[in-house]
């Protein structure tokens, strides 16, 4: 590599995380970047290049591989067609790369490598995009932005977006507006085109009034009961035709838009910017008829169908932004990422909406237009290649889940696509992991104030409650029953027996909700079919849980709710085993400790991971199974 040629890469890598790294410019995937610069080639001939962000990197986080180092003189040819259609398009870019390994180029590459200026900076500037979605004449957008500004209107990006620039006339500028589009700068290097792009979303900003966007204002009260969340989330699904996640933003902004009587005629008119369609859809759900909604879009796809080319198939007909007079803001998505994504983009909506009425009328591209972008190739291959995972959509609410078992669970819970709520007393179950997808509860699980947050939670940032794991208990120390302990006995009832009945109790309306039916796992023992000596309080406590277990198979299969157990034994990598208590226990057995271990039929070293796997199982598969139970201990004699 020529030093030229790492000294632009670093810069445009450089700039292109500071632009991306600033919500208000660059959200989510938005944006591009390049450089042009000199390269040499395998014949060591100089070979001018344009370096272009590459499709599926984000700005913010974009490294050097991020860029692919094109054929400026490939690119002009390319641009002296007057059609050429995206397949062949992306193919012939991917032919002018100087690197058959670097990424696809992105879909702007043709207008990078045409631009003037050596960087070029393309945003979809929140206040740019409140300028031209406005209503604003051309003349009045430049009264803002000043010189050296050149305003397009709006035409399908790609192609066609690089044919207009290409006929337009340049020369004199540094900076172009995309009308309802972005704004790209341009100029002698990197920093330079940053600070002029930061110029003209300062002057824009300054006019509109406006200095921060997609702000969520104080955290809102949550409003709305478990069930009605479930059932709204229930809908979503089956509109969806799989499990989705749905969150209560508790934005307080985003509440005070829901609660306005014309919400609905406010949103109605289209995204900020074209590519947000991918992501929110063109229209927020306003209200809670998932069904009416769906309808809405299905006629919607049945308008525009026809003018795809090639063919494409309806994408799922559920809303991705939700707004409801009483719940607020709602978001969305088969995995937490796309929460996110969407309630970002649905808050620097909202302002982009009010700044642009504040100073005209709020417009955006046409529905035609939108339709063309959404079902667009290029855009859906953005989100594709995403290999939905087993339990993608669904909620686990996991007790027990700070250490062993349970912590096991949780960890395979979430590696398999679950978001989980973990319930603990350790309140390292808080940050037991740092996935958006986790959320922990700290607090003793006999006690009702702990299990009600933890549904709460799972409903409020989750949607609901799909899978529960009973993975919380206790193992009392060994007495034998002529020297039984009044608060040993009553401390095993009511953590391993009482909490789970009023679990049970609590959890089961919004379990019954369960898009793909419920499922609960109870963490059980041999002890139950196979007592040991000095025990009474675990294994008649494990046994009375059992007991509840198999009368919620009874009870709840009317629901849809399969109800199983795993009974493991002798798995000592968990919280409960110290090695006093191992001695303790070979010794009731006149074994020594290493005998103890590995006392099973297979030989086999039982681990916490190998429970999980069982417990995960249950989750996933069986759907015909209800009222199981599965030894997960290498074989027990007493027991087969
Ligand atoms: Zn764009």
């Amino acid at each position: 590599m020529t030093t030229e040629l790492q000294r632009d890469l670093d810069d445009i890598v450089r700039v292109s995380r500071e632009l991306g790294g600033e919500p208000s410019l660059v959200l989510h995937g938005g944006g591009n970047t390049s450089i042009k610069t000199t390269g040499t080639d395998v014949t060591g001939a100089p070979v001018d290049l344009v370096l272009v962000k590459g499709s599926g990197w984000d700005l913010g986080t974009i490294e050097a591989p991020g860029f692919a180092p094109l054929r400026r003189d490939r690119l002009a040819e390319l641009l002296t067609l007057t059609e050429l259609d995206d397949v062949t398009m992306v193919n012939e870019l991917r032919q002018a790369s100087l690197d058959a390994a670097a990424p696809t180029a992105s879909i702007e590459a043709l207008l990078h490598a045409y631009l003037p200026g050596k960087a070029v900076l393309h945003s979809h500037a929140n206040a740019i995009v409140t300028l031209t979605n406005s209503g604003l004449t051309d003349a009045e957008i430049l009264a803002v932005l000043g010189e050296r500004v050149l305003v397009l209107p709006y035409v399908m990006p790609g192609f066609p977006l690089a044919r207009l620039i290409a006929d337009s006339d340049v020369s004199g500028v540094d900076a172009v507006v995309l009308r309802n589009h972005g704004l790209f700068t341009f100029a002698d290097d990197a920093d330079a085109a940053f600070a002029r792009h930061r110029e003209l979303v300062a002057l824009a900003e300054a006019s509109l009034g406006v200095g921060t966007w997609g702000d969520p204002g104080t955290r809102a009260p949550a409003t709305g009961t478990a069930a009605e969340l479930a059932t709204l989330r229930r809908d979503v699904s089956r509109a969806a035709g799989t499990p989705m996640l749905v969150r209560q933003t508790r934005s307080a902004r985003g509440a005070e838009f829901a609660a306005r009587p014309e919400a609905r005629q406010l949103t109605s008119r289209g995204t900020a910017t074209p590519e947000h369609v991918i992501h929110t859809k063109r229209t927020p759900m306003v209200g809670r008829d998932v069904e009416a909604y769906a309808a809405e879009y299905r006629a919607y796809f049945e308008r525009h169908a026809a003018r795809a080319n090639p063919r494409v198939s309806p994408l799922h007909p559920a809303p991705r932004v939700v707004l409801d007079p009483e719940l607020g803001l709602l978001v969305t998505g088969a995995t937490t990422k796309e929460l996110g994504v969407a309630g970002d983009i649905a808050l620097h909506t909202l302002d982009v909406i009010d700044a642009a009425d504040a100073i005209g009328t709020y417009g955006s591209i046409s529905e035609a237009e939108s339709f063309d972008i959404e079902y667009w190739t290029l855009e859906q291959a953005k989100l594709a290649g995403k290999q939905a995972k087993p339990l993608g959509g669904e909620v686990a609410l996991v007790t027990g889940a700070a250490s062993g078992i349970g912590r096991a669970i949780a960890e395979l819970l979430l590696a398999q696509g679950a978001a989980v709520v973990g319930v603990d007393l350790n309140a390292e179950v808080a940050t037991l992991s740092d996935s958006d997808a986790w959320r922990g509860v700290t607090g003793d699980v006999s006690a009702p104030e702990t299990i009600d947050e933890a549904i709460a939670t799972a409903v409020r940032e989750f949607g609901g409650v799909d899978m529960v794991v009973v993975a919380a208990g206790i193992f009392p120390p060994s007495q034998v029953l002529a020297e039984l302990d009044d608060e040993v006995w009553d401390r095993a009832f009511r953590v391993n027996v009482t909490a789970v009945a009023r679990l049970f109790r609590a959890v089961h309306p919004v379990l019954a909700l369960a898009p793909s039916g419920g499922r609960v796992v109870l963490v059980s023992t041999k002890n139950v079919a196979a007592p040991g000596p000095g025990v009474a309080a675990y294994s008649a406590s494990k046994t009375a849980a059992a007991q509840l277990a198999r009368v919620a198979a009874l009870e709840w299969a009317a629901d849809g709710i399969r109800v199983n157990q795993v009974e493991p034994d002798a798995v000592f990598d968990t919280a409960i085993w110290t090695p006093e208590l191992l001695a303790a226990r070979a010794a009731n057995y006149g074994l020594s400790v290493e005998e103890y271990r590995t006392r099973n039929l297979l030989r086999t070293e039982v681990r916490s991971t190998t429970v999980a796997e069982a417990v995960v199982a249950f989750c996933e598969r069986f759907p015909a199974t209800t009222g199981a139970h599965l030894s997960v201990d290498g074989g027990n004699d007493r027991v087969i």
